[in-house]
């Protein structure tokens, strides 16, 4: 007979592995299935000269700092070396090449079936499984004739496969900024955006921006805090304000139309180009739990700070803007995950009377 677990955690990225930590230290059985080979969740894929926007000291996960000194920013790698050595450290139950394809729900067990037809049981399930694999792409006119090539974000690795090409980054967030820079050193390079790119500086007053963000609570402060989760502020690093003064990369409102070698800007002119790289982000991943219900007309969950309001026991950690701007980033997941975990705890002595 297959054990019932307390909770059954999807996902063993950040999300996940912070869920295990607090999971662990309030003593609830559970298992983390995980799609892929490893514990750094979509970081492997992200762009090779990832620079985090916050120093090592605003970017742990709970019960373990990342081991970088000072103000530093740590690089992409480092972050993938810390998830890793993260679950190792708290020895959290991880289970590789555990993809779940389809749960259903039947007298209060929710039943997990994973690609290769191996199945769990469990009261409680969290689903922390990110938002990469499902990049957003707006649709704009006449794309299809477009010669050139058009890619996501998700997919661009490094500015040198555009050398000396006249390309467009479309969006105004972190990543298109961050892209966008690196790009102009080698390309011709306009970033396209409905409305100007707004910067925030990185040092105020001689503090990294994130010590005033914890000191002053910004983190939970909901109406500022939604403009900058969903990517209308950039950090200002490495003088972007002077580089966008400068017009490296240039900036213009979003071109209206593309044709066979390019697009039209909402001016009316026509340029060529020969790349369009959309930073234009993601949706939730979630599509394992569309039979159960609980998702909107957008595929997205119906859900309040990570609980469900459709379905009882199935919570979410890792989502954009969950309870804090910083929800979805490595300092703003544990909070999160403790919060969800309580709750869950809470309603499992309930949960184990009934069944
Ligand atoms: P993911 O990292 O996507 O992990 C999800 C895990 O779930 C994966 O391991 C996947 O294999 C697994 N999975 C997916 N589907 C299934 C399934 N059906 N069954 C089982 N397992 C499954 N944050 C910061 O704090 N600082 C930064 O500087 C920063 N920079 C960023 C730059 C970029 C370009 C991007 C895209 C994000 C950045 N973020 C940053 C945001 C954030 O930290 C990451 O997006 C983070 O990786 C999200 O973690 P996650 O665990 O929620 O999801």
């Amino acid at each position: 007979m297959e054990p019932i677990w307390d909770v059954i955690v999807i996902g063993g990225g950040q999300a996940g592995l912070a869920s295990g930590f607090h999971l662990k230290k309030r003593g609830l059985s559970f298992l983390i299935l995980e799609a892929g080979g490893e514990a750094a969740g979509a970081w492997p894929q992200y762009y090779d000269n990832l620079k985090l926007f916050s120093p090592a000291k605003y970017s742990s996960l709970p019960g373990l700092p990342i081991e970088s000194p000072g103000d530093r920013y740590p690089h992409r790698d480092e972050v993938i070396q810390y998830l890793k050595g993260y679950a190792s450290h708290f020895d959290l139950p991880l289970v590789y090449h555990r993809r779940v394809d389809q749960i259903s729900k039947e007298s209060g067990i929710f039943r997990v079936t994973t690609s290769c037809g191996e199945k769990y049981m469990a009261r409680n399930l969290i689903s922390a499984t990110g938002s990469f694999s499902r990049p957003y792409t707006p649709s704009i006119p006449k794309q299809e004739q477009f010669k050139g090539t058009i890619l996501h974000s998700a997919t661009y690795r490094t500015p040198a496969l555009f050398q000396d090409q006249s390309v467009i980054v479309v969006g105004r967030g972190n990543s298109a900024v961050q892209i966008a820079m690196e790009l102009s050193e080698v390309a011709d390079t306009t970033l396209a955006v409905r409305e100007p790119v707004t910067l925030i500086p990185q040092r105020l007053l001689g503090q990294d921006i994130h010590f005033w963000f914890k000191l002053t609570g910004f983190d939970s402060f909901w109406r500022f805090g939604k403009s900058f989760a969903n990517g209308s502020s950039v950090l200002d690093l490495d003088g972007y304000k002077q580089r966008l003064q400068a017009g490296n990369p240039k900036q213009k409102k979003m071109f209206t139309v593309f044709y066979d070698n390019g697009v039209i800007w909402s001016d009316g002119t026509q340029e060529e180009v020969q790349t369009i790289i959309f930073a234009t982000g993601y949706r939730s991943n979630v599509s394992y739990i569309d039979a159960l219900g609980g998702l909107d007309g957008q595929g997205e969950p119906e859900q309040k700070n990570g609980i469900s309001k459709k379905i009882p026991g199935l919570y979410f950690v890792g989502l954009s803007g969950q309870r804090s701007f910083a929800s979805a980033t490595l300092r703003g997941v544990g909070p999160d995950a403790e919060y969800v975990v309580k709750y869950i705890q809470n309603n499992l002595e309930k949960q184990k009377n009934i069944h």
